[in-house]
């Protein structure tokens, strides 16, 4: 049964994501892509779209019962295949000022009992085909967003022990909690927040250090960040000019790491849940910023293989700072989803970093971008480091250390 107060509260979410989320559709087209379970969601945002005066809202839809039926029916060669048409066409979407808005809400472990094999071909041949599309939101060409839905696999993931109408009912009531979109006014809460954020992170690039240090259980690391990184947190703005937040929700304030320059190791503090693979107890090694050794308890095959993706893929590409204190970290739920359990916990990305958090990033080419040690791969996968247990030293240009986190607390 759906409430009026449950529908004002999906309406509040739609609301937060074209007016915050996208900042404008203003005459713009507006390309939605949802999974199935999420529709009521994805019509609320559509309408609140073309309220706000977007002209043409697309959506596309995923299934995952054909996702699943492809890798038991599919020939071998489907997994070498994408639909490069598609994304070519989202590119020439974006290039023709098209908004971009993706609701998720994936089944953590829906490709869990599939070959690691095919599914890392089928991730590879998808990210190639991807890529041109993805460049364009990479450097926010254009205002782009994500959102999240609760869907019944999603929500039986993070609440095993409910029937499937109390986690679905759960796991929105999470979701609206950790969006703030719960609240009298969540818009101006929202604007409240990105101004915290946006503070925090001019604090960070006023002490300009050149590396962070990271001591915790199973953790010793040095992540040395790019010369004229740029701490970046909350709404950004994109190249036409719209003032966006590309998540919904987001605690972190991040830069970008020297793709050669981090030592040691380090453990996660949360299990990554990555295209349908949960990989738990992450435990790596860095040389010279590269992964020599890597472990996890579950899905290391799966880990391995993201990291032979490319070259960057074994680098880091994004360091992102997070109090042990932000909502979702405090609900103490693991959603096993990127889009919140980073949110929850300090973290780093494997492989693409975002060019335009280190000062010229965003027009140099890709030898320029390798020489200044901003990393270049098909993936980028954040994975969690931070927790109440974990203490973070800033690292001056002199070569002291001041304290940045003690105990996942900002000092
Ligand atoms: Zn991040
Ligand atoms: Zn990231």
């Amino acid at each position: 049964m759906v409430s009026d107060a449950f529908a004002d509260r999906i309406d509040q979410l739609a609301r937060l994501a074209v007016h915050v989320g996208l900042g404008s559709v203003e005459g713009r087209e507006l390309l939605i892509t949802a999974p199935l379970d999420a529709v009521a969601l994805a019509r609320r945002i559509s309408h609140y779209a073309y309220a706000a005066g977007a002209t043409v809202v697309t959506t596309l839809y995923g299934d995952d019962v054909a996702t699943l039926d492809r890798f038991a029916t599919a020939s071998d060669a489907s997994f070498d295949s994408a639909p490069a048409w598609l994304f070519d066409g989202m590119a020439n979407a974006f290039r023709s000022g098209a908004a971009r808005l993706a609701i998720v809400g994936d089944d953590p472990s829906l490709l869990g009992g599939q070959d690691p094999a095919r599914v890392a071909r089928a991730n590879r041949a998808r990210s190639i085909a991807y890529r041109p599309a993805l460049d364009l939101i990479a450097r926010s060409a254009i205002n782009w967003t994500i959102v999240s839905a609760a869907t019944p696999a999603w929500a039986k993931a993070v609440f095993p022990k409910l029937t499937e109408q109390d986690a679905v009912a759960a796991l929105w009531d999470a979701i609206f909690k950790a969006s703030r979109a719960d609240g009298e006014d969540p818009l101006a809460d929202w604007q409240a927040h990105n101004a915290n954020l946006k503070a925090r992170g001019d604090l960070m690039n006023a002490k300009r250090y050149k590396a962070l240090r990271y001591k915790g259980p199973g953790t010793d690391l040095e992540v040395g960040l790019c010369d004229g990184h740029i701490w970046c947190g909350g709404a950004s703005r994109a190249e036409n000019g719209i003032l966006f937040n590309a998540n919904i929700p987001t605690e972190e304030i991040f830069t970008t790491p020297h793709r050669m320059r981090v030592q040691g190791t380090v453990a996660a503090t949360k299990p990554l849940s990555y295209q349908g693979t949960l990989i738990q107890d992450i435990s790596v090694k860095f040389v010279d910023g590269a992964i020599v050794e890597a472990h996890a308890r579950t899905g290391e095959d799966v880990l391995k293989r993201i990291l032979e993706t490319d070259e960057g893929a074994r680098r880091l590409g994004e360091v992102a700072l997070v109090p042990h204190a932000s909502p979702i970290s405090q609900s103490g739920i693991l959603f096993y989803s990127t889009l919140f359990d980073e949110n929850a916990s300090s973290h780093i990305a494997l492989g693409q970093a975002y060019a335009k958090t280190v000062k010229g990033g965003g027009t140099m080419g890709e030898a320029d971008l390798l020489a200044n040690g901003i990393n270049q791969s098909l993936i980028h996968i954040d994975w969690m480091i931070g927790s109440d247990q974990i203490d973070i030293d800033g690292v001056t240009s002199e070569g002291t250390l001041e304290p940045v986190m003690r105990q996942g607390a900002w000092t």
